[in-house]
């Protein structure tokens, strides 16, 4: 029997933000943590990329603020900016009943605008970790109210190296509150997480642990670096939904970008080296169908909230099975069909039998799925195969940044 909205116990404002969305029943992580969320556990949700997770967390919160005296109570962690607007466009299209002043907190613009915000009404704030302490700092705001903090995306947080400024917030934080985190993956640094701050958090995993969605395909070709733009040329010729492509290099978005454009395609390009404004007009555009093939860094991506990307292009090997998984969340999602082609070079066999591995049910991330691990890049190195530099691999990786 198919479960409603109605049935998990949240208040009649929520549900009409529920339905102004457009969804007719709660997904499976929806159906699952909304209930337990209401009767205030700490909970760990495990799933699947676009699995439906925003809500899982906005509902509840929104369904406590409303009501409550104004003031900041829930502080939701994301690790990029574009995922810090996506939630809070999310969250204030659910809570458009509840008059909750919702705000974001993320780098790249002035603080200032963002100061303004807060001083016209602050109760729920969605941040990036960085940008944050900045506004701690200059005591723009303080955390002494918060009755409930998410950890969103809290693999990729962790991944890129934000686990001093989490600790730092969650001591400005009152030691009763409501903990909820939010995963793709279960890495050692994420259960390390886990067992300090919310051990007695009820785990609810959807599907298998850091499963890829069951309706995409998956093909690799086999390929020569040089063949690399004439491969991806003729793929986007014969395409009629949005391709999202996925390079390493901001340096490389950046070109690839520019030469689908001069040939034609509507194209462009998503990276760190943009300033906030550029890659919210990028974004928009893609959103909108104006631009249908986007260059993206692994970053750069993480907010792009499209559910009809036809392709996911890898035109360079990602440098991690768990940057896969990301990767290829972004099509298949809500149910769609989707297509995950990743071109492999020569250099890149080794990470190619890994993912073949993990896709095969023979490997989880930080489990042993990164090359250099021990034979066929399987073995544990250690630390469960996370690199040995502390999980901070994104600082010195040549390229890697985003
Ligand atoms: P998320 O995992 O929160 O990024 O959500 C992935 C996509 O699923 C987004 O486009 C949401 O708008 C959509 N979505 C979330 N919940 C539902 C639902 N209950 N029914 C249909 N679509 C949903």
């Amino acid at each position: 029997m198919t479960v409603s909205f109605e049935s998990l116990g949240l208040s009649e404002t929520v549900l009409e933000g529920v339905r102004a969305s457009g969804y007719k029943a709660p997904t499976e992580i929806q159906e699952r943590t909304i209930p337990l969320a209401l009767e205030g556990k700490d909970l760990i949700g495990l799933g699947e990329t676009g699995s439906g997770k925003t809500a899982a967390f906005g509902l509840p919160i929104l369904h406590r603020l409303h009501g409550e005296e104004a003031g900041l109570r829930a502080l939701i962690l994301v690790p990029t900016r574009e995922l810090c607007v996506q939630v809070a466009e999310d969250l204030r299209r659910y809570g458009q009943g509840t008059g909750l002043h919702i705000c974001t907190a993320f780098g790249g613009i002035d603080i200032g605008i963002q100061e303004s915000a807060f001083k016209r009404g602050l109760d729920l704030l969605v941040a990036c970790p960085g940008r944050l302490i900045d506004h701690l700092e200059r005591r723009n705001l303080t955390l002494e109210n918060v009755s409930t903090v998410v950890l969103d995306e809290a693999d990729r947080m962790l991944d890129m190296g934000f686990l001093p400024q989490i600790r730092r917030i969650f001591v400005r934080c009152p030691l009763r509150r409501q903990n909820w985190l939010f995963s793709a993956t279960m890495l050692p640094e994420v259960e390390e997480l886990c067992g300090n701050f919310m051990p007695e958090a009820v785990r609810v995993q959807i599907g298998g642990l850091s499963q890829t969605p069951r309706t995409i395909s998956h093909r690799f070709v086999a390929i020569s670096n040089t063949d690399k733009e004439r491969f991806t040329e003729e793929l986007l010729r014969r395409q009629d939904r949005r391709v999202l492509i996925f390079v390493n290099r901001k340096s490389t978005a950046e070109k690839l970008g520019r030469m689908l454009k001069r040939i034609g395609f509507p194209a462009d390009s998503i990276h760190g080296d943009k300033s906030a404004e550029a890659r919210h007009a990028v974004l928009r555009a893609f959103e909108s169908g104006r631009t249908r093939f986007l260059v993206a860094t692994d970053v750069a991506a993480r907010g792009i909230d499209v559910d009809d990307i036809g392709v996911v292009l890898n035109f360079d090997m990602p440098m991690a099975v768990e940057d896969y998984i990301h990767r290829i969340g972004r099509t298949g999602r809500a149910g769609a069909s989707g297509t995950a082609i990743t071109l492999v070079a020569p250099i890149d066999r080794r990470m190619h039998k890994s993912v073949i591995g993990h896709l095969n049910g023979e490997s989880t991330p930080g489990t042993g799925d990164r090359p250099g691990g021990g034979p066929g890049g399987r073995g544990r190195g250690g630390r469960g195969g996370r690199p040995r530099d502390g999980g901070k691999r994104r600082k010195g990786r040549p390229g890697a940044s985003a």
